[in-house]
């Protein structure tokens, strides 16, 4: 399949000064045009009473029902995620269906009671979305710490990597 564009779908309201710059550094990166969908509700039955969390398969199956041809579709929400055997997701990948997820809300300072650093958040969420669209071209996770996909366990993981591919990656994207 060859990938014309990249999509970008909030789950709900996301503040657009971040959508913009998402989209400006992502088309740099990527070299593709990045388009900006209006929100779409968040999959209610995804919702887990107990953890307080939503499961995020159900946004990779929301997405898959929007059925984009030859394009990657990245869904942005701001609500705590899990998967059954993890406590939490900075995001999630369905290569196979071009499909990721990220969520911000831990991404933000001030979920740890630490005041509000716009700048920060808004290389973290970078960071994320580079990486889930970086799954969507094949990439697997990357044993560089400094490599955008490393596997981040943590915000230390996520804060200590840089928004950029290794070379070793970089060849394997340039090479899709
Ligand atoms: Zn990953
Ligand atoms: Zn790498």
């Amino acid at each position: 399949m060859a990938i014309d564009t990249i999509i970008l779908v909030p789950f709900l309201l996301i503040e657009n000064n971040l959508l913009n710059y998402l989209q400006r550094e992502l088309n740099k990166t990527f070299q593709l045009p990045i388009i900006i969908e209006k929100p779409i509700p968040l999959p209610k039955s995804g919702y887990s009473e107990k953890r307080k969390q939503y499961d995020g398969n159900y946004f990779i199956n929301e997405l898959k029902k929007k059925e984009y041809k030859d394009k990657l579709v990245l869904g942005i929400c701001d609500v705590d995620l899990y998967v059954p055997h993890l406590n939490f997701i900075f995001g999630l990948a369905s290569p196979l269906q071009g499909i990721a997820i990220i969520s911000l809300t831990r991404l933000r300072e001030e979920f740890y009671n630490r005041p509000k650093k716009e700048s920060l958040f808004f290389i973290r969420s970078l960071k994320e979305a580079i990486h889930e669209i970086g799954h969507l071209f094949n990439l697997e996770h990357c044993k560089n710490q400094k490599c955008v996909m490393f596997f981040s366990n943590s915000l230390l993981d996520t804060d200590r990597k840089g928004p950029n591919f290794c070379s070793a990656c970089l060849k394997k994207l340039k090479g899709r």
